[in-house]
């Protein structure tokens, strides 16, 4: 078979359009929200290098899942900066036939001007960078580490100022952890042409103490902005979309809030997620991914590996976070007590 386009659906008549790639489960942060210190502190065993897929096996697995209609790559993690070379990654992707839009996410502590250039020149489209505070002290208390604001507040500079074809700012609301760090974030990124994105705080993984009652739901956040900023909606730019749209009825620049829990939107879940070890995941909650990585390296012809990618996906009927809200179901963080962790898996 060829790369040409061979559409799969899933049990729920979904189709495979965005892959997320963690590039590594290390991270120079400690967001409580993703990797409590408590857990991924001193004696934690990450991934040794020999373990992670090569950028060959990635590149070789992004064919394959072009082939089905994957058109989106984000490379995230972990911290994708920490993985050495990535902008070669991002040059081999960018030449596959069929990837259309390549971005990632980082918590930008590491894009100084030069490595934001060479991300932008090997094809990098887009970058979204996490951002939940603009006070240094709530910031450092939510990633726990000592790295200077102004660091991630010139790499966001450095992303603005390099020509991709969007940047976004990914805020994770806690109640009352940062709340109040939302009309500020507004203030300054209004008019900069960067998109502030808020995200509800999710029940990813077992270790982040998540609770209903920390999560400041997306209703919240867009009637706290509404009062000092008024906005209107904005239609979705395609079918699927995770965040909801508003625009500064001032034209001061769009938003995005993403209500994974309060409105979750499974029905239009597009996407797959490739660990650092070469498992592909189906549902960002779940409990166990498949093992393409052996396939890989015991030497499995491409039909072989993009047969079992099919398989995987026309089995797929994940809807966790539908599940989650569903009448009965207590929204207990419990209800599934072997989740993947999202440092793992991929943000
Ligand atoms: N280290 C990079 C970063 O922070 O941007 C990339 C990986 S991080 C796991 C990807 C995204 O997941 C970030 O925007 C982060 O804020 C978000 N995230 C992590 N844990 C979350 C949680 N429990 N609820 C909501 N978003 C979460
Ligand atoms: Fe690291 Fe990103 Fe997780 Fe924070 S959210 S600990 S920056 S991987
Ligand atoms: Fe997709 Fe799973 Fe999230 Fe639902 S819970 S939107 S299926 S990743």
């Amino acid at each position: 078979m060829n790369n040409a386009s061979q559409s799969i659906s899933d049990q729920l008549g979904r189709p495979v359009r965005d892959l997320r790639i963690s590039v590594t489960d290390r991270c120079n942060f400690r967001c409580g929200y993703c990797m409590p210190r408590d857990v991924f502190g001193k004696g934690y065993q990450f991934l040794k290098q020999s373990q992670l897929l090569t950028f060959e096996e990635v590149t070789r697995l992004v064919r394959l899942f072009a082939r089905f209609g994957v058109r989106k790559i984000r490379l995230t993690g972990g911290e994708p900066l920490l993985r050495r070379e990535i902008e070669a990654l991002v040059g081999m992707l960018s030449a596959l036939e069929g990837i259309e839009d390549i971005a990632m996410t980082t918590n930008a502590s590491l894009l100084t001007l030069e490595r934001t250039r060479a991300l932008k020149e090997a094809g990098l489209d887009r970058i979204n960078i996490s951002l939940d505070a603009l006070d240094p002290d709530v910031y450092a208390r939510i990633n726990e580490v000592n790295t200077p604001l102004e660091d991630v507040l010139d790499g966001i500079g450095n992303a603005l100022s390099a020509g991709f074809s969007a940047v976004k700012i990914n805020m994770v609301v806690q109640k009352g952890i940062n709340e109040e760090e939302i009309l500020p974030l507004v203030e300054r990124y209004r008019h900069s042409g960067a998109i502030l994105r808020f995200i509800e705080f999710m029940d990813v993984g077992n270790h982040n103490q998540w609770k209903l009652d920390r999560v400041y739901t997306a209703r919240e956040i867009v009637a706290l902005i509404n009062g000092d900023y008024p906005l209107e909606p904005v239609d979705p730019n395609y079918q699927g979309e995770v965040a909801k749209r508003w625009r500064f009825r001032d034209g001061g620049g769009e938003i995005g809030v993403i209500s994974s829990i309060s409105q979750p939107f499974c029905r239009g879940c597009s996407r797959a997620r490739l660990s650092a070890v070469g498992e592909l995941f189906t549902c960002l909650f779940a409990t166990s991914g498949f093992d393409l990585r052996s396939l890989l390296r015991t030497g499995q012809d491409d039909e072989t590996i993009a047969g079992r990618i099919a398989e995987i996906w026309r089995n797929r009927a994940d809807r966790y976070s539908e599940e989650r809200l569903a009448p009965g179901n207590s929204a207990s963080p419990d209800s599934r007590s072997s989740k993947v962790e999202m440092s793992y898996i991929g943000g």
